[in-house]
């Protein structure tokens, strides 16, 4: 019998400061940005879940409903910082483990009753160990598919256990509502709603066929999690699929030279990311928003694929220079990067140039790894030195776009 592990962080931005600065601990942080500053809020702390403020919240608002609150900008590279270090010591209890976002993972803990006596205590060493050393609260789901832990990790929050135990997996599932089924979107609530289904219980009753009618083939996975099973769609899903980086401005711009700053700036980021992956990237979306939220986005076919920033600015540049025609300020730009390959050596054997160019780019990421990522600063991102603040972790973007 398979048994799954899920873990998710708590609040995790919001959790990452209150760790780092004990005085906020118990009080309302907010992360997103400050008070007289334009954006969201991208994660509030459960304080401030309490008081109404939630994903998306825009800061003003946030800052009227909790005038005491802690509003931050958030530093994405400490957050990164804090997802290796959580992911490390997951990996401690089992290689068999994806990463699903940056604070969650999913744990094949099948066989592993050798060491502990059984998982939940497996579950709560787990929980523990977390707290400890990061001072981060998890809840964790265990059962008999990855859909299950996932369903079990969310139904209470925060610092939540729950274990279903093998067999029972439909009655668990039976009295939730349909939106816990991952993948069941809006669109698709609605669908299921009209036909008067709400809960899983009642998705369970609905044949296959009829689900792969209304959903094309996703109405398989839905039928397999509607009973708590991974269905065919889902075995050894890969972990990371895309990755974004995107950035909100300050103020809007119209300078092509520093927009095209900010675009290297987020490739190299973007780039240095897949590089850790070991993957490349086969298609590129430039994105921007205008200043009055006119969004505009093109697509490119990387081929082959590449993790090099200047391969990817290249035609980013370009892609970028026919889409900006507006004489308009540009308020939001972001990258994103999908379609991604295993990374092939065999191509830089190929191509000598190649292999020298993966060899720079392997000692600048060392550079940057042992000295801050600022280390090394690239002609074409100095202009940014202007506009933000420098770390040793990198430019303090306004509000860095999460990778996926
Ligand atoms: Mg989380």
């Amino acid at each position: 019998m398979a048994t799954f592990l899920h873990i998710d962080v708590d609040a995790f931005l919001a959790a990452v400061e209150q760790s780092i600065n004990r005085k906020l601990k118990g009080k309302p942080v907010m992360v997103g940005g400050l008070k007289n500053e334009r954006g969201i809020v991208y994660c509030p702390s459960y304080e401030a879940r309490a008081r109404g403020v939630h994903l998306g919240t825009t800061l003003a608002e946030a800052a009227r409903k909790i005038p005491d609150g802690v509003m931050v900008k958030g530093d994405w590279f400490t957050y990164e910082q804090y997802s290796n270090r959580l992911m490390d010591i997951i990996r401690d209890f089992t290689p068999k483990m994806d990463q699903i976002s940056p604070d969650e993972a999913c744990l094949d803990i099948t066989g592993l009753e050798r060491h502990f006596a059984s998982p939940v205590e497996l579950a709560q060493e787990l929980k523990n160990r977390v707290m400890e050393e990061l001072s981060l609260s998890t809840s964790v789901g265990i059962g008999s598919s990855r859909v299950i832990a996932k369903i079990a990790s969310e139904i209470i929050k925060p610092n939540n256990l729950t274990f279903v135990a093998p067999g029972e997996e439909k009655e668990f599932l039976a009295p939730l509502k349909v939106s816990k089924i991952p993948g069941i979107g809006r669109v698709g609530k609605r669908i299921l709603k009209e036909m008067g289904i709400k809960t899983i219980g009642q998705l369970q009753t609905v044949p296959e066929d009829y689900l792969v009618k209304l959903f094309g083939q996703n109405g398989r996975k839905i039928a397999a999690y509607a009973v708590g099973t991974d269905g065919p769609l889902l075995r050894n899903y890969s972990i990371v699929r895309s990755v974004n980086r995107e950035t909100g401005l300050a103020k809007d711009i119209t300078d092509k030279t520093l927009l095209l700053g900010h675009y290297f700036y987020l490739l190299e980021r973007a780039c240095l990311r897949l590089r850790e992956i070991h993957k490349k990237t086969g298609r590129m979306t430039v994105k921007f928003r205008y200043c009055d939220f006119e969004n505009v986005e093109g697509h490119a076919t990387i081929s082959p694929p590449s993790w090099d920033e200047k391969v990817l600015y290249k035609i980013a540049k370009k892609m970028f220079e026919t889409m900006y025609k507006r004489r308009k300020g540009i308020r939001f730009v972001g990258v994103h990067l999908n379609n991604l390959k295993n990374s092939v050596y065999a191509e830089s054997f190929i191509f000598d140039r190649a292999e020298k160019n993966e060899k720079l780019l392997g000692s600048v990421d060392k550079v940057r790894e042992k000295f801050g990522f600022l280390a090394v600063t690239t002609g074409r991102t100095l202009t940014l030195g202007n506009h933000y603040k420098k770390k040793a972790t990198g430019y303090e973007l306004r509000t860095p776009g999460l990778s996926k």
